[in-house]
């Protein structure tokens, strides 16, 4: 995906970066997958707490609202008639551990989440959801992560110093680190 100003996927190194390629994707995922969505009401943040989900859709609950039933926006009170704004959680970890499909694929799941959102006022893992999830070829579930690919301990009292999900220059160049704790060199695994 070559847009300008966006970085590749694995040039990646910031979160305004992380939401500058997510963005891009959603807008090319739109047109492609022919998703319903209003990109211009949705935010992005990327969370750095160690969750176990790889993204998440905030949004405020509206009483009364149903899946597979549409919602009149004019009728919520925080609204001027347009859905309300929601936000597209990215977390960071997630993103370290996952390809760019994987990556692709979590997007797809969290705009398929907004689609419902802006139609129906709420989003669940229901059928509706479990048929649109065939149809734009991703995951039910939310995806998880959990074991990284590199392990980083400290050698002399064994804490673990650091994780990493993919190879990068902290992962090569682990040897001229020292751990905070005892100030002792690092003994790297491969935990999968
Ligand atoms: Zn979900
Ligand atoms: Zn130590």
């Amino acid at each position: 995906m070559a847009v300008e100003g966006v970085p590749a996927f694995d040039a990646i190194e910031s979160y305004d970066e992380l939401i500058a390629w997510s963005r891009a994707y959603a807008r090319k995922a739109r047109r492609e997958w022919l998703l319903d969505v209003r990109l211009d009401l949705v935010e992005w943040s990327v969370s750095t707490r160690a969750r176990r989900r790889a993204a998440a859709v905030k949004r405020q609950r509206i009483p009364d609202a149903t899946v597979g039933k549409p919602i009149d926006w004019g009728r919520v009170p925080e609204s001027d008639g347009r859905p309300l704004p929601c936000t597209i959680s990215l977390t960071w970890e997630a993103f370290e551990s996952f390809s760019g499909d994987e990556w692709k694929s979590t997007l797809r799941h969290e705009l398929l989440h907004v689609e419902q959102f802006q139609r129906d006022g709420t989003t669940d893992h229901g059928p509706a959801f479990e048929r649109r999830a065939r149809e734009v070829e991703t995951d039910v579930r939310c995806r998880t992560f959990a074991t990284p690919e590199w392990l980083f301990r400290c050698s002399e009292c064994g804490s673990e110093v650091a994780r990493r999900y993919r190879e990068c220059p902290f992962v090569r160049e682990y040897e001229a680190y020292r751990s905070e704790c005892c100030g002792a060199a690092l003994v790297r695994s491969r935990p999968g």
